[in-house]
């Protein structure tokens, strides 16, 4: 044995360790450092699109205990909501987050909680006692508007809101006019499609009201091909929804197959415009007409009611309220409308798409109201002629593959494949308050049921 052998016999543990640190260990930190570059570049595109604070329900990840397993990244059916920073999960579009809990139910150690706002983004939501009644005696709240994402919870809820309500009913009856209701529902999502159906197998009198003419709730109103059932839901009078993945399609078609076999009669485009409570009744007073009920629920989710331009063929699907998932748009023509930062933040997330050409209309000469952020990236990108300002415009109509807009006199008709419309509207919020129904602000914390 000559000298070098020996040497590296009784240094044998060293040697292998050296070649593992040479061979294993370096190449797998190099990885791990160019994946968290990745994601903190994705981070900082979130932040720039306005994308990373989310509106509501989301992952929080307690650092302390995570131990970067990656699970709750793998479990999540949405993209990217999550990814890995030096090893730790990490939000990344928060603002995607539907409420699946599949990252939280994953996680080995527990350490993933889904909490509503952020210590910066508090977030309003209304009380709510466990039989879904508000502090406003017989006015219930269920579905995503108390605060609980997902299909499935919509469904269960609307059909237990109703249930307390009838329990209520049958305890305290009273002489209904002959004009009356017993429970008004305010909007035909997944939960207040299922309150009507158990409203209707426990005869009670009710209406079903939702304002847009179509009913099926706010998914349908997304640029999003599948959607996702991590649980069955039980609909009433129909029986189980089971547990999968669905074209929005199929959702769609399901909704309808559910309607005819049920025979639930829906009250479209009647949107629900204020409560009057007058002690014994409340007061509905719709677009359409007046209706005097013992009970409302309102099931009308979160997404408010977006203000709309109230041109021929805004009810085509391409066109859309809200920026959620921008890379679904490359190589399209994208008209985007409206004067604030969130029209001028889409315009800039959809520029950065591959191949997509994106115009920006807006009625006014300037945006007076807009960060100085979002003006000087808008500027560039007006510049690197990324964007087509169009000021001074007026969109006049929408059809399948074009829009019509008016600038300063000239009507032209544009190629289009999407138009996005960020024109303000109505908050939920600000029609809880109006019904005098109380409220609590979230800064991250999780929330029971
Ligand atoms: C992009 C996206 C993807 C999603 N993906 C999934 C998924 O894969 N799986 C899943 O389970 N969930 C998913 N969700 C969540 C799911 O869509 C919601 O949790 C669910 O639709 C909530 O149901 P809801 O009945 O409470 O409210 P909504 O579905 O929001 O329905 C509310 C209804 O009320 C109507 N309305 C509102 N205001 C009024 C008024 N004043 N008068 C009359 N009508 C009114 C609206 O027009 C609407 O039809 C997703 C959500 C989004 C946005």
């Amino acid at each position: 044995m000559d000298f070098l052998t020996s040497l590296l016999m009784e240094n044998a543990t060293f040697v292998v360790g050296a070649f593992i640190v040479a061979v294993v260990l370096v190449p797998y930190l190099m990885s791990q450092k160019k994946k968290s570059k990745k994601v903190r570049v994705k981070i900082s595109e979130a932040q720039k699109f306005g994308l990373y604070e989310p509106a509501t329900i989301h992952p929080k990840v307690n650092k302390a205990i995570c131990i970067g397993s990656g699970a709750c990244i793998t479990a999540c059916p949405e993209q990217e909501i999550l990814g890995k920073v030096n090893n730790q999960a990490e939000p990344i579009y928060a603002s995607r987050c539907v409420g699946h809990g599949a990252c939280a139910r994953a996680c080995p150690v527990g350490a993933i909680e889904l909490v509503f706002g952020t210590e910066k983004r508090g977030v309003d939501l209304p009380q709510v006692f466990p039989n879904f009644e508000s502090n406003v005696k017989r006015l219930f709240i269920a579905g995503e508007l108390g605060g609980m994402g997902l299909i499935k919870n919509a469904i269960l809820q609307g059909k237990e809101a109703v249930d307390y309500s009838f329990e209520d009913f049958r305890g305290a009856p009273y002489n209904r006019p002959a004009d009356m209701v017993d429970l008004v529902v305010v909007g035909a999502g997944p939960a207040g499609m299922s309150a009507a159906l158990q409203a209707k197998f426990l005869k009670m009198k009710f209406l079903l009201l939702d304002q847009e003419e179509s009913f099926g709730g706010a998914i349908l109103s997304y640029p999003r091909a599948k959607v996702v059932m991590t649980r069955p839901a039980d609909v009433p009078m129909y029986g189980k929804i089971k547990v999968g993945t669905l074209s929005k399609e199929e959702l769609v078609a399901l909704w309808k197959n559910i309607v005819e076999k049920t025979g639930l009669e829906i009250n479209t485009g009647e949107k629900a415009l204020s409560i009057e409570n007058t002690g014994e009744a409340f007061n509905v007073k719709t677009s359409n007409r007046n209706i005097s009920t013992r009970y409302v629920l309102l099931t009308t989710g979160r997404r408010g009611t977006p203000r709309k331009l109230g041109v021929p063929g805004e009810q085509l699907p391409k066109v859309m309220y809200r920026l959620l998932e921008p890379e679904h748009h490359e190589n399209q023509k994208i008209l985007v409308v409206g004067g604030g930062d969130s029209a001028v933040e889409a315009a800039v997330a959809f520029s950065c798409q591959k191949g997509t050409n994106v115009s920006l209309s807006y009625r006014g000469p300037a945006f007076g109201r807009i960060k100085a952020d979002n003006q000087k990236r808008l500027d560039n990108l007006v510049a690197g002629k990324k964007v087509a300002l169009m000021m001074e415009s007026n969109v006049k109509e929408i059809k399948t593959d074009s829009v019509t807009i008016e600038q300063k006199g000239n009507v032209r008709e544009y190629p289009n494949d999407s138009v996005f419309v960020f024109a303000g509207g109505n908050l939920p919020n600000e029609f809880l308050r109006a019904c005098g129904v109380s409220m609590d602000t979230h800064h991250g914390e999780s929330r029971p049921r």
